[in-house]
């Protein structure tokens, strides 16, 4: 019995290893076993972790009966999170890596230490773990192809002064030093942007990342967006409310090393509880943030998508473009391999014809809706694949 535990032990160890090693393909959804954790894998090197949005309430985790533990959803953070994927996909063709926590925060937290987060509970304990291995990959897989990225931890919060509330685990009193304070050595080592602040090209101060004019507050901000800190509302009031970060912004950030940067975003409620408000802040969060990251982290033609580099160098074209029936892809290495995508993310391969021709492909997409897709091609010799868009109008 004991070997037999041993052997499904290491069965179970392999199966996740393969699990998470496996590359992911950018705009595919990867759902934990237990379905309580999601992963939209990305290209660009932006994650965004939404660990207070999920709903499912399974009667096999007791809802957390810790003495302090808060058990409220952050309403309409998935949401927002979808309508943020969205966006970035239909300007860029690209992805920004989402991982969503579907169970309610009833049973399990994931912006909390795993004690507090899953009370004990064996399976909430897993999605804990498979939730934060998720935010390493993502992390891993951005650093392997940029160097560096950000990282934004979604919230929504209910206190009255409608204006996001950004943390950089540094309190409200900190954050009400004057901006040389915030630049001593002692608060950059606290900081979830630390290793933006330490090695910024353009030399811009700790103080002028949090509150300057290029800080994403005061982005969002000049967008009609109030965000603390920043240039018009520079440190919470003594006496407001203000989240300064969690466990996540804490663990997954540059506090304690490594190159990518954290951001607790709390989202106030007016920008999240419609349809309407969400589709809008989406694409404000969209302009916003790729104006932050092309300053800070990296040059736009970088942020185009990790796929184009090789784009560049192979001549791989799509034609025509816009498309009626058909399409050519000209120039492809023999023994590629192609993903056609849905707007959504979602593979179609088996609704389009694909005919591979000596160092051509065509594909028959008379069966396709009208509509933006997105092709992989995935060839032996390029460790990234070459990604394509094309619209189907008729
Ligand atoms: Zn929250």
């Amino acid at each position: 019995m004991r070997k037999n535990n041993a052997v499904l032990f290491i069965v179970l160890m392999l199966a996740q290893l393969y699990c998470f090693a496996q590359v992911k393909i950018p705009g595919q959804v990867y759902t934990s076993p237990d379905g309580y954790v999601t992963y939209v894998a990305g290209n660009l090197p932006l994650i965004m972790s939404v660990p207070h949005g999920g709903s499912l309430e399974p009667a096999s985790i007791p809802d957390r009966a810790c003495a302090d533990c808060v058990t409220v959803k952050d309403a309409f953070t998935s949401e927002l999170a979808n309508e943020f994927l969205t966006e970035v996909f239909n300007q860029t063709g690209c992805y920004p890596h989402v991982i969503f926590n579907q169970l309610h925060r009833k049973k399990m937290d994931a912006n909390r230490g795993i004690a507090e987060a899953a009370d004990g509970n064996a399976e909430a304990e897993q999605a804990w773990l498979t939730y934060h291995q998720f935010l390493e990959e993502a992390g891993d897989t951005i650093v392997y192809h940029y160097g560096k990225g950000l990282l934004i931890d979604l919230h929504g919060h209910a206190h009255t002064i409608q204006r996001l509330e950004l943390g950089y685990l540094l309190t409200a009193g900190e954050l009400r030093l004057p901006d040389d304070s915030l630049n001593l050595p002692r608060l950059i080592n606290e900081s979830s942007i630390k290793n933006l602040a330490l090695t910024h090209t353009g030399e811009k101060t700790h103080a002028e990342l949090l509150r300057g004019e290029a800080a994403l507050g005061s982005l969002l901000g000049t967008n009609n967006y109030p965000a603390v800190p920043s240039m018009a509302d520079r440190a919470p009031q003594s006496g407001q409310s203000y989240f300064s970060g969690g466990y996540i912004t804490d663990r997954h950030g540059s506090k304690n090393g490594g190159t990518i940067d954290a951001i607790q975003m709390e989202c106030n409620q007016d920008v999240r509880f419609t349809s309407v408000e969400r589709k809008k802040f989406a694409r404000a969060l969209y302009d916003q943030l790729f104006a932050f990251v092309s300053e800070h982290y990296l040059d736009p033609a970088c942020l185009v998508s990790d796929i184009a580099e090789p784009l560049r160098h192979t001549p791989v074209t799509l034609l025509p473009n816009p498309a009626n029936t058909r399409l050519t892809l000209n120039h492809v290495a023999k023994g590629s391999l192609l993903y056609v995508y849905d707007a959504t993310g979602k593979k179609i391969n088996e609704a389009v014809s694909i005919t591979f021709e000596s160092d051509k492909v065509e594909i028959d997409i008379s069966v396709l809706s009208p509509g933006l897709y997105h092709l992989l091609c995935r060839t032996e010799n390029e460790i990234k694949p070459i990604a394509l868009k094309f619209m189907v109008l008729r």
